[in-house]
Formats: structure tokens, sequence, C-alpha cells
């Protein structure tokens, strides 16, 4: 008998499944709305320009290519001082201090950052928004950090439950750590107004807890970095310390490069040493360090002026694919249903996301009679809709809501 006979089934990446369905599936109408990733108006991947161009350039350097080029260590978690956009170029001229840790990816960044609270924080809680990202409560369990809600979705405004999550926050025991979506909040596509965001701040600040933002939209809600950086960059104004946990995955374009950051922003530059030491020393024991390939691609775009314009334009256009195929869909649905039904959320919610309030009896009738590929909560990635595909995705959501 092997030795590994105890070991159970891990249940199926809920995510994953709905790809392999879709993949399955030779319905020429199928879509999957089901990964939130970008696809350009064929469906299909879409590599960015500056990528490519920047791609050239690194393999055209041969001695760039597997060291990093600061020192002959090959450790790179401080690979290029200007790596970070949510920060560097505004933030820290102000004087906060904070570490720029390049880390694989958001999840990488989120699970580093789980890490720290689990080693210097023992007992305190993260607070994680209902619903959220499925993965992280994956994380903070793996951490063996412990969690709770706070309300976010409103099933009755198919909104933000304002009202609720301040409530949350405020009865939750001082010092915890509150996670939020620093923009286009997954899976709900709902966000908070700026006043709200001061509001969340005022009452952070009055419970002591720590605000800690996961930033893996950045550039994909409004289209530009600097409006959708305005939730953490108004915490920060306030001197607040702070973590965030960034990717480039998605505005890049770079998923399987694995390339973000973590920062932490603390009150002196002391701490910033000790913070910083105890994560690159986590950080080596568990993958040693990142990959360097996509940390010089975001380097070399950040880093340039004329190629980090270049990016926010295509930044840009791909937002503005996601509002068009929101607006083509939204008026695709009132012209065709005239049962009453308020489908005014698809146009308020922002970034790749909307939470649809289907159930999963309509989700099913989605799927087998539609062949629309989506995850159980809901939630539909926009990403992944074509506008030619809108009047056939409003067919099928009336006739699976009615
Ligand atoms: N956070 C949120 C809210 C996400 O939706 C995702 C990816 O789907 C991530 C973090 C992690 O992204 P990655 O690890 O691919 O950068």
């Amino acid at each position: 008998v092997s030795r590994f006979n105890d070991i159970t089934m891990a249940p199926p990446d809920p995510i994953l499944g709905v790809s392999e369905a879709f993949k399955a599936d030779d319905h020429e109408m199928k879509l999957n709305l089901g990964v939130g990733a970008y696809r350009t108006e064929d469906l299909q991947p879409y590599v960015l320009n500056v990528v490519k161009k920047v791609s050239c350039f690194i393999y055209s350097c041969s001695c760039l290519l597997h060291e990093s080029v600061l020192c002959v260590y090959y450790i790179c978690f401080e690979y290029v001082l200007k790596f970070d956009i949510t920060f560097s170029y505004k933030i820290c001229r102000q004087k906060i201090l904070c570490w720029n840790g390049e880390s694989i990816s958001g999840t990488g960044s989120l699970r580093l950052a789980a890490a720290l609270i689990e080693r210097y924080f023992t007992g305190s809680k993260v607070l994680i928004s209902s619903p959220t990202w499925g993965n992280h409560k994956n994380i903070f369990n793996d951490a063996r950090v412990p969690w709770s809600e706070y309300r976010y979705y409103d099933p009755k405004t198919v909104g933000l439950d304002f009202d609720g999550m301040i409530a949350d926050i405020k009865a939750a025991p001082e010092g915890s750590f509150v996670l939020l979506h620093g923009c286009a909040h997954n899976p709900t596509g709902i966000d908070p107004t700026p006043a709200q965001w001061e509001r969340i701040a005022d009452v952070i600040q009055e419970k002591s807890h720590i605000p800690f933002f996961d930033f893996a939209y950045q550039g994909f809600a409004s289209g530009c970095l600097d409006k959708d950086a305005l939730s953490m960059r108004l915490f920060a104004a306030r001197g607040m310390e702070l973590l965030i946990a960034q990717s480039y995955g998605k505005n890049m374009g770079l998923y399987a490069e694995r390339i973000g950051a973590l920062n932490v922003v603390c009150s002196s530059s002391e701490d910033a040493k000790r913070v910083k030491s105890q994560l690159k020393r986590i950080a080596r024991a568990t993958y040693s360090s990142p990959p360097v390939h996509g940390a010089r691609i975001v380097a070399n775009v950040v880093g340039n002026p004329d190629l980090f314009n270049e990016w926010k334009e295509e930044m840009e256009l791909m937002a503005g694919r996601i509002t068009s195929v929101r607006k083509k869909l939204y008026d695709s649905l009132i012209a065709k249903d005239n049962s009453g039904k308020d489908w005014s959320f698809i146009l308020k919610h922002i970034g790749m996301f909307s939470f649809t309030g289907l159930t999963e009896a309509q989700i099913e009738n989605m799927t087998s009679k539609w062949h629309v590929y989506m995850t159980k909560d809901g939630r539909i990635s926009l990403a992944g809709l074509s506008s030619a595909k809108c009047e056939y995705l409003a067919d099928a959501f009336i006739d699976s809501f009615h």
C-alpha cells in the first residue's frame, strides 16, 4: 500500500472547471464569461504592444537574460526601484515610507502578507468582503490566519451594502486587517464612491485597523491608473500604515509571468527596514526569489516615459472595450425585455465583472440551453463578451431570468 494512500482528492477549482467545460462545447455561439482574463473583440487573448516591444528588447540583451543586473547574487526583490506604479511615482515623494517588493503576482503578494500577519500579528483577524474572490479564503486558511466577513453586496439593489459594511468593520476587534479591493471589486463589480472610501477610511482609523488592499485590476475600472489608485492614495494621504498586494497579471496581460509587488507602507523607515527583512526571509524560505522576466517587462514599461504612455493608452482601449460591451448588452436587454426588470446594474458595475444575481438553476439554464459558461456565484466577466454576441447574451439572460 502506498504511503500516499491517505491523501484525499482536493476539490476541483471552480473557475478552471468552467473553462474545461467551455472547451469541450462546440456550439458556435458559446461564451466563456467565467475567467477574469482580458479578451479581444475576437475573444482571443491579447498581448500588449508595449509588452511585445519590451520583450524583443530584453531578448536582444543576452547579458540581461538570467541574472539580476543589480548584483552578482540572483535575488531580485528590489530589481528596479520604480517598479511599483501604485506608489513610487506619486506617494513616495510625499515621504511615506514603503517597501516595494517584487513578488509572485497578486496571489503570491497576498500569501506573503498573510505569512507576515500570521507571524507578527498572531490572533489578528483579516476581514474580507462578502462575497470576495474565492482564493482569499484559501490563502488565509492556508496561512492559518483567522478571517471573517463584512457585508458588501446587497442583493436587493444589486449594489453596495454600505451601511452593513461600515457596521461590520466597526464591530470587528480593534487592530484587525481589513482587506479591500482597490478597484473593480471581484466578483461584484461594485466599488465604493470617493465619499464612501473616505467614510471607510474614517472607521478603519477610528478602530486602529490596518487597511490591506488587494490591487489586481489597476486600470481596468476607469481605464486610468491614477483614478483607479484613488482609494489607497486617499488612505495613504492620511498617513495610515497599509499593505498593498499588486498584480501586473491583468493590466499588463502578464498572467502567466506571475509578477506583482507587495507594498508595505510603514510610518518610520526603521519599521520599513525590519518589515522588509522579514518579508525577504519568508520569501527566501518559500520560493527564494520572484521570476525576473515579468519584472523586467514591467520595469522597462514603467521606467520609460514613452512606453509608460503607450501602456496607458492600451489600457484605456482594453477598459474601453469592456465599457462598450456593457453598454451594448444593456441596450440589447432594454430593447428586448418588456418585463420591467431593472438592468441598470450592468452599467453601474465597473471593471471586468458584474454580479448578475442569477440563481444556480438559472445559471444551469444559461449553460445547458445557451452555452454561456460562468461561475456558480452568478458572476460574469464582460471581458469574455464581444459586441457581436451581446444580443445573443441578452436573449440568454431574458430567458433564464424569467
Ligand atoms: N485578487 C483578485 C481580486 C483577483 O481577482 C485575482 C485574480 O483573479 C488576484 C488577486 C490574483 O491575481 P494573480 O495572482 O493572477 O496576479
